[in-house]
């Protein structure tokens, strides 16, 4: 009934000894989505597993429950440790379906849908990358499980599902049609950086509130009367008409959650969202670098709220520090300054942004024998 992120890498371009570099896991109640997975990833993945089941056995983040991988862009801090994770996945004998899906040019999907095989890809394209993938996953023996890769450009919309040859074929399907997900809404949206690259969007729909178990109770409905009520329909009991609609609190808000993966700030597509609960921005730089952030397409921490701000996000959690940065307590300012209305912390490995039933944001910060708020 909630969203949580684990977010495993918190460095930008390359680890420290403290950090390593881009790849979360977002765990829902119909699925769990990596986004990013660069360098190491299946280490760090391992290690919050482990760390799971010792200080939090109720979480967890089992692989065979993972759907689908979703990249942000192709470079290759966020994206180098897909290839080991899928061969380890199939020693340890994955069955269920995988998509890995990502950003490329219109250009790449244009060529694609017209059956030809594009040309002057830039070679960090995820679809150089995605061939690569596939050659070498299949080289000694078909995988275990089944391995969908999907392209395309998030602006015109237009994703292609690509067979094992390297031809495409338009995705005539919304990403939850795809994964088989009845509540979860996968969006990309557009962001701003030297290569084709996206935000990912993961929200929770609406549901009904909870059911009126005491009222029930209290009026001694039996469970064949309970449960019509419950799924909907009224029911006359001992001479009164009982509405089912009576029986049901308010509904549960929707939740999102949003990873913008490198961008500069403000990408209008990403402004285009009405509100999310919570934001999981990049912020590679410090004001006085506003400059250098400017010039690579990337955001300080000031940018990171700014558009957090213009999608009325509730909280805004900061990710992907430059290496030069000791502390991230000036991130932390240089946001509040921007805007102090909007909750904003900053990650570190292995912190959790946990987002409740009723859309409350909590970071839960890891502090070596556990998280705590
Ligand atoms: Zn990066």
């Amino acid at each position: 009934m909630a969203i949580e992120a684990h977010i495993l890498g918190t460095s930008s371009a390359r680890p420290t000894a403290t950090r390593a570099v881009s790849g979360s896991i977002v765990v829902t109640d119909e699925g769990n989505f990596v986004v990013d997975a660069g360098e190491g990833f299946q280490s760090r993945f391992a290690q919050q597993r482990k760390w799971l089941k010792q200080y939090d056995a109720e979480s967890s983040i089992r692989p065979s429950k993972i759907k689908a991988i979703f990249l942000t862009h192709g470079h290759l801090d966020h994206t180098w440790g897909v290839l080991p994770w899928l061969q380890s996945m199939s020693l340890d004998g994955r069955t269920q379906p995988l998509a890995i899906i990502g950003p490329t040019t219109s250009a790449v999907v244009e060529a694609l849908v017209d059956g030809v095989i594009p040309e002057d890809v830039l070679s960090v394209d995820l679809y150089n990358q995605f061939g690569y993938w596939i050659s070498m996953v299949n080289h000694e023996q078909p995988l275990p499980y089944e391995l969908t890769y999907i392209l395309g450009d998030p602006t015109s919309r237009r994703w292609v599902q690509l067979d094992t040859k390297g031809h495409g074929k338009l995705l005539d399907k919304s990403f939850s049609e795809r994964l088989g997900l009845s509540t979860i809404e996968i969006e990309a949206f557009p962001t701003l950086h030297s290569v084709p690259s996206c935000a990912w969007s993961i929200t929770q729909q609406q549901r009904q509130g909870a059911f009126d178990r005491n009222r029930a109770g209290e009026l001694q409905l039996d469970e064949h009367q309970k449960s019509a009520l419950s799924a909907g329909h009224d029911i006359e009991h001992e001479g009164t008409m009982l509405l089912a609609s009576t029986f049901r609190g308010p509904p549960k808000p929707a939740l999102r959650l949003v990873v913008s993966g490198d961008t500069a700030e403000c990408s209008p597509s990403l402004a285009s969202i009405e509100s999310c609960n919570v934001l999981i921005h990049e912020a590679t730089f410090i004001d006085e670098q506003q400059d250098v952030a400017d010039a690579f397409l990337h955001s300080t921490s000031r940018g990171a709220m700014k558009t957090a701000r213009s999608m009325n996000a509730q909280a805004l959690c900061l990710t992907h520090y430059s290496n030069r940065l000791s502390e991230t307590d000036v991130l932390i300012q240089e946001a509040e300054a921007e805007c102090p209305d909007i909750v904003v912390t900053a990650a570190d490995d292995h912190d959790r942004i946990y987002v409740d039933d009723s859309g409350e944001v909590v970071h839960k910060y890891w502090n070596g024998n556990g998280w705590m708020n």
